[in-house]
């Protein structure tokens, strides 16, 4: 990772900067209008709608290999740390992808799975999931462990996206 700071511009495909190989959810389809938008699991600026121009909500599915690459924005990042077979983790999925939406012009949602992605779980000690990471710059800023209802996750965020 760099450490240079980017200022945050209108997105279009061509800031796609790594391979889109192995993403096969890496689209979204805009709240506003309906068009389905392809999002890189990095990019330099922020995703918006191709057709409509609105902030899409910006969550990706990454790994050990693109980590480092999705969590380098300026954005607040929020990783969600769960695996198929965690049932608590079946009920943060939802709320984390609604508040992607909530705060499309603020937050990126980066989900990891932890089978796939030991380093990255062994990383920040991922001993009990759900484990949800709020990082700013690369730094881990704040850590909720376990299934939290939506308001707290909601306020949790409030207070770190500033
Ligand atoms: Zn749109």
């Amino acid at each position: 990772m760099c450490g240079t700071r980017r200022v945050d511009r209108p997105w279009s495909p061509h800031d796609a900067v790594h391979s889109l190989v192995g993403m096969a959810n890496g689209v979204i389809t805009c709240p506003a209008c309906g068009a389905r938008n392809r999002v890189p699991v990095s990019a330099s600026g922020s995703p918006r709608c191709a057709k409509c121009h609105v902030d899409l909500p910006w969550l990706v599915d990454a790994g050990d290999a693109d980590f480092d690459a999705a969590i380098d924005t300026r954005r607040l990042v929020l990783v969600d740390l769960w695996a198929p077979w965690c049932g608590p983790c079946r009920m943060v999925s939802p709320i984390v992808e609604k508040l992607s939406a909530e705060f499309a012009d603020s937050l990126k949602v980066v989900k990891v799975n932890v089978d796939d992605s030991p380093r990255t779980a062994q990383r920040y000690s991922a001993t009990s999931i759900p484990m949800l990471l709020f990082l700013r710059d690369g730094g881990l800023v704040d850590t909720v462990v376990g299934a939290q209802p939506e308001h707290v996750l909601r306020s949790r965020i409030e207070g770190l996206r500033a």
